[in-house]
């Protein structure tokens, strides 16, 4: 089954405390559609400027994502920069340019309306919901979020959990949405909102998935010893996830269980290397012999 991801795209600039990179392929939707397209077949709603080097349409391209619905706009293409502490988990954002994504309208080509399996990236929950309000009778329907919407856009926010499946947000953004301390209750405030799953990302410690129903799963991360890059990390979790309920056609909670783990899975790949480098090197074959090995980790 196709998936459908809308989301940004970016060109990053990303510095840790031991290197420095400038205009690289960025965006919730481009780890995403990436990641997803391991899985199957992928189409991809976002804005582009006309600066938008060719190689990176290209690396689309060549994972085979379908970019019809990929809008090329006069101007700068969305840039954002960001500043990881030595620890590699806390980081900063520098500077944002929204450039063509200030007047960015998701609009879906007609082909795009009933793909059933539909990742709404990070972006203005405003954006998300207009994609939600384009789309027929979709299978399975996750938004991933972050601080920024829930500090400005609380209310849009809230609106949407009423009209998706599933909710993806990190651990300190899950607490900040609902003002509470204690991960599990949070977890479960959230579901009551509206989803009826919800995925709080832990980085390094994993993710936990809760179901409205009083479903619950937890997973560590796959250890890595060497962290270059996580940009991006939460954004392939997502891709991987959706990727593997399409290719699986199959909602029921314990297929959403594998999903966290091929998410987590991809999102470990991301971590190796700066941008998309690595995500453009991956085979399946890796995927899979990751699988094996975890497998042998979580007993
Ligand atoms: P992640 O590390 O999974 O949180 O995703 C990082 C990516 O999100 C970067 O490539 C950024 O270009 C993109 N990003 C950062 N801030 C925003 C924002 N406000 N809206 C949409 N995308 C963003």
């Amino acid at each position: 089954m196709p998936v459908l991801v809308v989301g940004s795209i970016a060109l990053d600039h990303i510095k840790t405390p031991t290197a420095e990179h400038h205009h690289l392929l960025g965006g919730s939707a481009s780890y995403a559609a990436v990641a997803a397209s391991f899985f199957g077949p992928v189409n991809l709603v976002g804005v582009v400027g006309d600066d938008f080097p060719l190689q990176h349409k290209q690396l689309f391209a060549d994972r085979k994502i379908d970019l019809t619905g990929l809008e090329v706009a006069a101007g700068q293409t969305f840039c954002w920069s960001g500043e990881y502490e030595m620890n590699m988990n806390n980081r900063k954002t520098l500077s944002v340019a929204l450039n063509v994504f200030e007047k960015f309208q998701p609009k879906l080509p007609e082909s795009y309306r009933e793909i059933p399996y539909v990742l709404l990236g990070n972006i203005a929950p405003s954006l998300q919901r207009s994609v939600c309000g384009q789309v027929r009778k979709p299978k399975f329907v996750v938004a991933d979020t972050m601080d920024l919407w829930i500090e400005m856009a609380r209310a849009d926010l809230l609106k949407l959990l009423k009209e998706v499946d599933m909710l993806i947000l990190n651990d300190s953004e899950a607490k900040q949405l609902v003002e509470e301390d204690n991960l599990i209750v949070a977890g479960k405030k959230i579901a009551a909102l509206g989803p009826k799953y919800v995925a709080v990302k832990k980085g390094e410690h994993g993710c936990l998935l809760f179901g409205r129903d009083g479903e619950f799963f937890s997973t560590g991360a796959f250890p890595l010893e060497h962290i270059h890059d996580p940009t991006g990390a939460g954004d392939c979790f997502a891709g991987g996830f959706i990727g593997h309920l399409a290719r699986t056609d199959d909602i029921s909670f314990a297929n959403l269980k594998e999903a966290v783990i091929q998410g987590t899975l991809v999102a470990s790949f991301c971590c190796e290397e700066f941008s998309l480098r690595r995500l453009e090197k991956l085979s399946e074959g890796e995927i899979h012999e990751r699988r094996k090995a975890f497998g042998t980790y979580i007993g």
